[in-house]
């Protein structure tokens, strides 16, 4: 019998869509997608093309050729890799595809005089529910740089703390010092709802109230040349300030927004003084995610948001809190998934993992109570199989199943003797 082929980068198992292949006497084996990957990467060292994608981004000219993407292409892409939050995807989706047709767009038309304003993305969900990954899902496949900074460790120019300018460097980095490619590529803010403005707290040493950062975030996400600073950009090696044009960077912010409900609510229950309106009329158990999917500009602006900045984040989505199910589909399905991982690196000592259905379920339920989103699971999993990675080398030629037995410390995992590739082949 065959054995049965995993690409040794990745883990995948050979599929009708992704082709496995063997090499001499089987000993290894690469999927088409890594193929894929490793070919751009040496692509890129090489000064080569990137035509195998189809999306060209040369020095001078990083416009996308969209001819290839469309909204449901990008959806597609995000299905791969962020489970659920499918009204999120959709929306995402439109706004990048929308941003990058602008960009296009205004490149087309340098001589006329039609503006095309820009639209940034506020995703409002819970800790772990995915909002990082549709950013970096997104900017890999479009292959825009993506910068991704947490609001609280930002502080206004001239205190201690990174001055907000130190997202631009940061992106410039991630652009390989090429300016032109930061300047199309993606900022992503999160925990932006902890520098909401709180009236309370007033600090004369610093600003803790968020408005003053929020006000200097504004200034870069509404469009200005700003002077960033070099350092790390390798082809700008004797420049000590480069000049970003942010007119055309992508800025996602993102947050849990807690308590944001509370105020929908209040909102809501006070229309209803004016329209009694029975299916508005939202009881205080009324499910949190459905309330907020009704968030509007006011409500943010309560949750102390300053006006100007919310009116710069034209996309307003909101993802849901990960179910049990949810977490179990991450463990298997997306093509990067940890189980996929795992396998992978076990395959590596030519060792095979599987898993129960029931240990899926133990880990995901295990990772719910942990109350960090699907962020968990790593940290989870890691736990389960410390003990056989160290000793992974003996178990070289067998299977390994992971039962929720194993998991709950009740009985050992499954071994069974698989026999060795050089057989099959
Ligand atoms: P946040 O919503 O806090 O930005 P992230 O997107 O950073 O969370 O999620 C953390 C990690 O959890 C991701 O890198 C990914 O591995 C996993 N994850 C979270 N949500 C999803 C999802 N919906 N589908 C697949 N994986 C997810």
């Amino acid at each position: 019998m065959e054995k049965s082929k995993i690409c040794d980068f990745c883990g995948s198992q050979d599929s009708g869509e992704n082709q496995v292949l063997a090499g001499q006497d089987s000993k290894a084996f690469i999927c088409k997608n890594c193929i894929v990957v490793a070919y751009r990467m040496v692509g890129d060292e090489e000064g080569g093309s990137e035509e195998i994608l189809d999306l060209k981004l040369e020095e001078n000219d990083t416009s996308i050729d969209l001819s290839q993407i469309t909204p449901k292409t990008l959806k597609a892409i995000l299905d791969d890799y962020v489970i659920g939050q499918d009204q999120t995807k959709k929306a995402f989706a439109i706004a990048v595809y929308n941003h990058y047709k602008r960009i296009n767009a205004k490149e087309l038309m340098k001589d006329s005089d039609i503006e095309v304003s820009k639209s940034n993305v506020l995703l409002i969900g819970p800790t772990g529910s995915g909002k990082t990954l549709l950013a970096q899902t997104l900017a890999k496949f479009l292959d825009v740089p993506i910068a991704i900074t947490d609001a609280t460790s930002l502080t206004e120019a001239g205190y201690v703390g990174e001055d907000v300018e130190n997202i631009l460097t940061r992106l410039l980095q991630q652009a390989d010092g090429d300016v032109a490619k930061t300047q199309k590529g993606i900022v992503f803010i999160d925990e932006i709802d902890k520098i909401a403005r709180k009236n309370e707290n007033v600090s004369i040493t610093r600003d803790v109230s968020g408005e003053g950062v929020q006000q200097s975030l504004l200034k870069i996400i509404e469009g200005s040349i700003v002077n960033v600073s070099a350092k790390g950009g390798r082809k700008h090696p004797n420049q000590d300030f480069i000049q970003i044009d942010t007119t055309n960077i992508l800025f996602i912010a993102s947050g849990a927004f807690e308590g944001l409900d509370k105020i929908i609510q209040k909102r809501m229950g006070k229309n209803q003084l004016g329209f009694m309106n029975m299916e508005q009329n939202f009881s205080v158990d009324t499910d949190t995610e459905e309330v907020l999917k009704m968030v509007e500009t006011e409500d943010l602006i309560h949750y102390g948001l300053i006006p100007e900045l919310i009116g710069r984040l034209h996309v307003i989505s909101t993802l849901n809190a990960l179910s049990t199910e949810d977490m179990m589909r991450i463990l298997v399905e997306p093509k990067n998934s940890l189980i996929k991982q795992y396998q992978g690196l076990f395959a590596m000592d030519n060792v095979k993992l599987e898993f129960n259905k029931e240990a899926i379920e133990n880990i995901a339920k295990m990772t719910l109570k942990r109350k960090t989103g699907a962020r968990g699971l790593r940290a989870i999993m890691e736990n389960i199989l410390q003990d056989l990675m160290y000793e992974l080398p003996e178990y070289k030629g067998y299977e390994i199943i992971i039962t929720d037995k194993f998991i709950d410390k009740q009985d050992k995992p499954i071994l069974m003797k698989i026999k060795s590739s050089k057989q099959s082949a």
